[in-house]
Formats: C-alpha cells, sequence, structure tokens
C-alpha cells in the first residue's frame, strides 16, 4: 500500500458545500428549483441534478424528497404521473405554457450525512 500524500485538511468539497445548502433549504419547506437557483447562485439545470443526487442519497437514510407536482396555471391540470423533476414545456390540456413549477421538500430528515 502507497502512503497518500499529505493534504491540507479541506472537509468539503464546493459541491458537497452546495448540496448541504440546498438541503438545508428544503428541510425548512418547500421550494421551487428556481428558488433554489437563487439562494445557491447555481443555473437551474444544474440544481435538477443536485436534486436527483439529494433523492437517491436520501433514500438511505429513511428521508424522502417530496415533490409536489407542476400544475397548470389555467385549468388546473396537474402533472402527477411526471416522473421528472424538471417542469414540462405546456399543458397537454389546454396548451398553455404558463406552469406551476414543481415544488420540493425533504421529509423525515435526521441530522446525519446523506453522502
Ligand atoms: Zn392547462
Amino acid at each position: 500500500m502507497k502512503k497518500r500524500p499529505r493534504k491540507p485538511v479541506i472537509p468539503r468539497t464546493a459541491q458537497e458545500t452546495t448540496r448541504h445548502a440546498i438541503m438545508a433549504l428544503l428541510g425548512e419547506g418547500s421550494v421551487s428549483a428556481k428558488d433554489i437557483s437563487t439562494a445557491v447562485h447555481l443555473p437551474e439545470k444544474e440544481v435538477y441534478s443536485h436534486l436527483e443526487h439529494i433523492r437517491r442519497s436520501l433514500h438511505a437514510t429513511g428521508a424522502v424528497l417530496e415533490v409536489a407536482p407542476a400544475e397548470c396555471r389555467m385549468c388546473g391540470f396537474v402533472f402527477a404521473k411526471r416522473d421528472r423533476m424538471t417542469p414540462p414545456g405546456k399543458c397537454p390540456v389546454c396548451r398553455n405554457e404558463a406552469i406551476l413549477d414543481p415544488l420540493f421538500s425533504i421529509r423525515g430528515l435526521q441530522e446525519q450525512e446523506t453522502d
């Protein structure tokens, strides 16, 4: 076994720090990816990839990433069966493009590391 070179103690990577910040937001209440994007200064696309990772890592802890589905502002159609977290482009019923974003929150989160 080779000895690893000594490294300065850096407890978290930037990625982990961001993920913890996102989890803190999710633990406080329901937020949209847009809210998270603003809070942690990340593009929404990256927020979604963090959310995917968080959902997977939460699985082991017994906590759940809850997703309140996207909803059409015009007719109230709920995109309940949608598996993806990203919001749909338009409503299949009325073709309206004003869609309320899905909201995310964490239920049952314990004080522990998830990664
Ligand atoms: Zn609609």
